[in-house]
């Protein structure tokens, strides 16, 4: 039944945890992540770590009444504009 151990895989999924838990992802996409984290404690782990962080996050910038700090998913946004989208393989 395949191999769901692969180590690319698992690069990539780490790679993507942030834009899959931001909801970036496209379903396609969120489906592989979903598939391997099944088969990973890693990145089911670390799905869960970053909820818990984007959570606290929002909670953080609700209570203060202020915009929220440049974060690693705001450079990470940043970093990826007119990645995705330009460089899709059609
Ligand atoms: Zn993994």
């Amino acid at each position: 039944m395949g191999m769901p151990g692969r180590p690319g895989d698992h690069r990539w999924s780490q790679q993507h945890l942030s834009h899959y838990v931001e909801g970036e992802l496209r379903p396609f996409t969120r489906r592989r992540l979903e598939r391997h984290a099944r088969n990973c404690v890693d990145c089911a782990r670390g799905i869960r770590a970053m909820r818990a962080l984007v959570h606290a996050l929002q909670g953080l910038d609700g209570l203060a009444g202020t915009r929220a700090p440049t974060t690693i998913f705001d450079r990470a946004r940043l970093a990826g504009a007119g990645g995705p989208s330009a460089s899709s393989p059609a």
